[in-house]
């Protein structure tokens, strides 16, 4: 007989132990990636541990852009090494996570933001990464229902295409990630949150989850939009303020749009997905909060910009919409890595509105940090020092609304 639905389970919880090699605050797509390529590398005395749901932090709430053409060769290359895990990530997990690489433009509509892009373009091209700017006619070729002519506030004057970005399924990302890291023996707790870090001389020694107390002599946060209270455990002040971000999705549509589109002046962005519905999102709201609330303001406002994109798209209707927790930096570059001064804990934060296509490659990297006790080169420009060495990763005009 045909079997049309998948009945076992994605992954089980064993007991609690009182003590781990390794403790994961957070079951976000970097916890459980950091978890799967640990257990990958042999370390499997593993706990994740996630005070609610699995992927219920921003890793189940985003909008699951994937691209790599940012603006310093730190975050090229980190960011391109990203796109090529997920480029693999299927085959990988054994489970599709459907990663649709349709290509994705930036669009600039005034002369300074061309000028933007023109310099975005030639940093990515010095780095290997495809990308390059187009002006309207081409633009029309490829996104057909936009509105390039002269009539809007902001007339689109050119564009940064990069071809391998585009969208991914995030459910199945942190989904599949899960169940491969279980099935090769790393232990993942829902509802279990840490509420204190225990530290010895400097070392950190346990943690006090709301299930009890487990020894572990490595604690990594991959905390998001709480990682600042997570580290405040440890008396650590991390330079981040969480600001919500929100988004909305639209009833389905037949496919017109096979390209994300990204204003910076507009502050939106809009996608489409395989079943038709247009994922639309903007900034982060302007006040720091920890509030989940979706606001009527900030869905006006999008839904006003897309519109000037796109004016066919008027009487289409909301689906739903939603919010999530970003933990910004200043520089809008994360924080990876050892903290000086608090030996085993490791920081994956700072992720703010463009972590979850950087999972894989943070994933890996700290795994391997762990595993060696050495950092791996492409993490050392985002370690917690630069904001005391003065050398930011500056990142803001390719990150702030282009997710
Ligand atoms: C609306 C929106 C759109 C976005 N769009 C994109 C996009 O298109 N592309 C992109 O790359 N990024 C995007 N992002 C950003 C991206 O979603 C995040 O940067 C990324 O998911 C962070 O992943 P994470 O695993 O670090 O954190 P999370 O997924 O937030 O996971 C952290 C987990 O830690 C848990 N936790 C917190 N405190 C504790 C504790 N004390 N004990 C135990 N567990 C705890 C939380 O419950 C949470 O589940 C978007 C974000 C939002 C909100």
């Amino acid at each position: 007989m045909w079997q049309l639905f998948r009945r076992e389970r994605m992954w089980t919880s064993e007991p609690l132990k009182g003590r781990y090699d390794i403790v994961i605050i957070g079951a976000g797509v970097h916890g459980l990636a950091t978890a799967y390529y640990l257990g990958k590398l042999g370390v499997r005395d593993v706990a994740v541990l996630e005070k609610s749901y699995i992927g219920s932090g921003a890793s189940g709430r985003n909008t699951a852009i994937i691209r790599s053409n940012y603006r310093t060769p730190e975050g090229v290359v980190f960011f391109d090494e990203s796109v090529r895990l997920y480029e693999a990530l299927s085959a990988e997990l054994g489970y599709n996570v459907l990663f649709s690489q349709q290509g994705h433009l930036t669009l600039a509509h005034t002369d300074s933001a061309v000028n933007g892009l023109r310099v975005r373009a030639e940093v990515n091209q010095l780095m290997g990464v495809e990308s390059r700017v187009i002006w309207p006619p081409e633009i029309k070729r490829l996104v057909p229902a936009m509105d390039i002519s002269s009539r809007p506030r902001y007339p689109i004057l050119a564009a940064l295409y990069h071809p391998p970005g585009g969208i991914v399924r995030h459910d199945a990302v942190g989904g599949g990630e899960a169940r491969e890291a279980a099935r090769i023996g790393i232990a993942i707790h829902p509802f279990t949150e840490v509420i204190v870090i225990g530290t010895s001389n400097g070392q950190v020694t346990s943690v006090q989850s709301t299930r009890g107390e487990i020894r572990a002599g490595t604690v990594v946060n991959a905390t998001a939009g709480f990682c600042s209270t997570v580290a405040r455990l440890v008396g650590l002040r991390l330079p981040i303020v969480t600001h919500p971000l929100q988004a909305f999705v639209t009833e389905p549509l037949i496919p017109f749009l096979d390209k994300v589109i990204v204003s910076a002046t507009l502050h939106s962005y809009v996608s489409q997905t395989d079943r038709g519905e247009l994922v639309i999102g903007g900034e982060i709201d302007p006040y720091g909060s920890y509030s989940l609330a979706s606001t009527l303001p900030c869905l006006e406002v999008l839904a006003a910009h897309t519109l000037e994109l796109f004016p066919c798209l008027s009487g289409v209707k909301v689906l739903r919409q939603w919010t999530g927790l970003c933990d910004m930096t200043p520089d809008y570059s994360p924080i990876m890595g050892e903290v000086p001064g608090v030996k085993g804990l490791i920081l994956d934060v700072g992720w703010g509105t463009y972590g979850f296509k950087a999972g894989p490659v943070a994933g890996t990297r700290i795994a391997e940090l762990i595993a060696s006790g050495k950092t791996p080169d492409v993490l050392k420009p985002f370690s917690i020092t630069r904001f005391w060495e003065d050398r930011l990763v500056g990142e803001k005009a390719a990150a702030a609304v282009s997710h």
